[in-house]
């Protein structure tokens, strides 16, 4: 190949495009879907079956970005054991001011899908200063009493701003984010999902809960309060659990959450966006029976780099 045409190639492919397109919302604030996978991941360990026969880079484990372009702040939700990528993938959306470090990180709860990703804040890979860490009572006590969580915060690696259930914070001047505790596995912290306020938008993440009628909140109302909702869809149907007790895994079904939304108007319907895929589920391929199934329905499901706006 001559020199000139191969150096016109490359300008053709440039290969260092980012995986996510710079922003489509201007000036406004918006989420990134930056994994959508339960905490396991993809190929999951262990697993022989078809869903995890091939490595996907995009099947990373749940998390959103926050993007304020106006006040150049990023926000985490989740700290995944994907952080690495996912941290890299927010940085192409909006370079942070002080590197790779967001501005501030939510907590859910302490599964590994969800907090584990902080260990690379620490000496041995990023060693960042002061992240903000936002995490409630018991999720503070937990990172704060056990190692090496507990390192990250004698080094100041992270910093922990408490939550507390049902009270706003004020992350920025356009931007806020109100926890709701939900039922769960509450091994090691409690559980919560948030509700997260922009200019415009109110949008509703809860990755992990039990079944939907254990919880105080009526969820079928709550949607009717907020833009979207990102909710629990770790599974499709009880024929993905295989030989595991359906009941050590009490997420609610899609199956099931659909028969509870069936009666909504499709303007409701529409709001709902499933996340935290199984390596099992169905959703996670557009093509299967489930993601039609899905979307004759009205309803969504993430996928990798979708945006929200707020
Ligand atoms: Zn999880
Ligand atoms: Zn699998
Ligand atoms: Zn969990």
């Amino acid at each position: 190949m001559k020199g000139g045409w191969f150096i016109l190639l490359i300008f053709l492919f440039d290969f260092n495009t980012p995986s996510i397109a710079q922003s489509s919302f201007g000036k406004e604030p918006y989420l990134v879907v930056l994994g959508t996978l339960q905490d396991g991941g993809s190929p999951h360990l262990g697993c022989e079956k078809d869903c995890c026969k091939t490595i996907d880079p995009d099947k990373k484990v749940v998390s959103l970005g926050m993007i304020d372009p106006v006040n150049g702040k990023r926000f985490l939700f989740e700290a995944t054991p994907d952080i690495t990528s996912q941290l890299k993938s927010l940085n192409q959306v909006l370079p942070g001011q002080k590197g790779y470090a967001p501005d501030g990180i939510f907590l859910t709860h302490a599964h590994i899908g969800h907090y584990a990703g902080l260990m690379f804040m620490g000496r041995e890979a990023m060693n960042s200063k002061e992240v903000p860490v936002y995490a409630m009572p018991k999720m503070k006590m937990y990172l704060e009493g056990n190692g090496p969580w507990s390192q990250l915060v004698a080094l100041n690696n992270i910093q922990i701003k408490p939550l507390s259930e049902g009270k706003w914070e004020n992350i920025s001047p356009t931007l806020k984010v109100k926890p709701m505790l939900v039922p769960h596995r509450d091994e090691y912290s409690e559980t919560v999902g948030y509700i997260i306020e922009g200019p415009h938008k109110k949008i509703l993440f809860i990755p992990d809960i039990d079944k939907w009628e254990k919880w105080r909140t009526d969820i079928v109302s709550l949607i009717k309060e907020v833009d979207h909702a990102l909710i629990d869809g770790t599974f499709f149907s009880a024929a993905e659990v295989g030989n595991r007790n359906i009941a050590e895994i009490p997420h609610p079904l899609v199956q099931e959450s659909l028969a509870l939304f069936d009666s909504l108007p499709t303007k409701e319907k529409e709001k709902i966006i499933f996340i935290h895929f199984n390596h099992t589920n169905p959703l996670l391929d557009e093509k299967s029976d489930a993601s039609k199934q899905l979307q004759l329905g009205g309803f969504k499901r993430a996928t990798p780099n979708m945006r929200i706006h707020l």
